[in-house]
């Protein structure tokens, strides 16, 4: 049978996702050690798991409401207050979502309509253009670079901004560069979008893992909170990537259009997952300090390794990522990536993954313990050794 002339249009042409298909050759293969995932190794913190365990052991099974259980709602209020100064009424301004990818899918849907232009820094994570795509809209590519750390600059912006442009989508701290953006950066970006009068997509699901300073939210700045969404969750800050829980937060008006496709799609969020939500939201603190710890140590071994093999690697200042130039050794990103992976067994994520503008680096995944990042780094010294 014929499928084609069934399915959606407009998602057959949407191209599967480039980390996708570097993980299905992967999984095809035997003893190999991977530095591909995006996802914290460490499990969920105990007593976190247990307040889920007990919401079902008392028969907790029950939807919630549409926008997420009141308690969590003013507990993400009070956590986003807190550590970002962030102010946001949890009545009406925040959404409990099925993870962050939920949360930008819905954001995306409720902001944008057929013909407009969404702004994407790239290299970034994969989903936003395509979310884009999906609504009929396009995306505007800006390519973030090396020697600006990977920074958007004001001059990219401005220089990509037409009169079809909508809304910008910003994602710092930055998967797969590590790149971060601070106040300043933030406050010359923010000019640009004031004056064009675009709304933000700030999706800030690393906000907790920053090695240099805290996290800055681009709501916080004067004029900004009116025309931003924020995006966040609890997959990477408190190792709950299965338990599937994001939210977002910004203006009533645009919270309420949210709220009615959520409740649509996906009526609530997890049950289990909300509950125990609200104990990392409470207990948590030590647990992310914790965890951005032993990252911050893995991160000074990966990148202090990389240099020293000769594959220049800017310094993340946050998230669990490092993206290596592999230009020096004459391969493509993809080239490198299937070469290391058939000679040595280590997996990486060709750095195009990202976005054309990533062909020259390859992502590698931090969140290992040191042993299994030991004995990766050594194989990819050896591979270069012998390219
Ligand atoms: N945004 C970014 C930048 C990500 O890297 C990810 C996951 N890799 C997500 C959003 C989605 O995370 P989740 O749905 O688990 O909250």
């Amino acid at each position: 049978m014929d499928y084609s002339k069934y399915l959606n249009k407009t998602i057959q042409d949407v191209k599967p996702s480039g980390i996708r298909r570097f993980f299905d050759i992967v999984n095809e293969m035997d003893d190999v050690i991977s530095l591909s995932i995006g996802e914290p190794d460490f499990r969920t913190p105990w007593h976190v798991r247990k307040a889920g365990i007990d919401s079902l052991e008392n028969g907790k099974t029950w939807y919630t409401p549409n926008r997420g259980f009141k308690k969590l709602c003013q507990e993400i209020s009070g956590f986003v207050q807190r550590k970002y100064d962030l102010s946001f009424d949890p009545d009406t301004e925040i959404l409990v979502t099925v993870g962050g990818s939920e949360a930008l899918d819905v954001a995306i849907r409720c902001l944008v309509n057929p013909g407009d232009e969404v702004l994407v820094h790239q290299p970034s994570f994969v989903c936003y253009e395509p979310l884009t795509r999906m609504c009929g809209a396009s995306t505007v590519v800006m390519n973030t670079k090396a020697e600006n750390d990977f920074r958007l600059t004001p001059q990219e912006l401005e220089a990509a901004i037409t009169d079809k442009s909508k809304v910008l989508i910003l994602s710092y701290p930055n998967n797969p560069t590590g790149a971060i953006m601070g106040r300043e950066d933030l406050e010359a970006l923010s000019e640009v979008i004031i004056r064009h009068d675009l709304i933000v997509i700030s999706d800030e699901i690393y906000s907790e893992l920053t090695y240099r300073g805290n996290h800055v939210s681009i709501a916080t700045l004067p004029g900004m909170r009116e025309r931003t969404v924020v995006i966040n969750g609890f997959s990477k800050a408190f190792a709950m990537t299965g338990w599937r829980l994001g939210y977002a937060m910004g203006p009533k008006e645009i919270i309420a259009m949210m709220t009615k496709l959520h409740q649509y799609c996906i009526m609530s969020a997890p049950t289990v997952a909300q509950y125990a939500a609200i104990e990392a939201l409470r207990n948590g603190d030590k647990d992310i300090d914790h965890m951005r710890g032993e990252y911050d140590m893995r991160r000074r071994l990966v990148v202090g390794s990389f240099n020293s093999m000769g594959l220049s690697c800017f310094e993340p200042g946050g998230a669990f990522y490092c993206f290596p130039c592999i230009k020096s050794t004459g391969l493509t990103s993809e080239e490198f990536c299937t070469r290391l992976l058939h000679s040595k067994r280590v997996a990486i994520v060709p750095g195009d993954a990202f976005g054309d503008c990533g062909e020259g680096f390859v992502r590698v995944s931090y969140s290992y313990s040191i042993n299994h990042l030991t004995e990766a780094l050594g194989r990819i010294k050896e591979f270069l050794e012998e390219l």
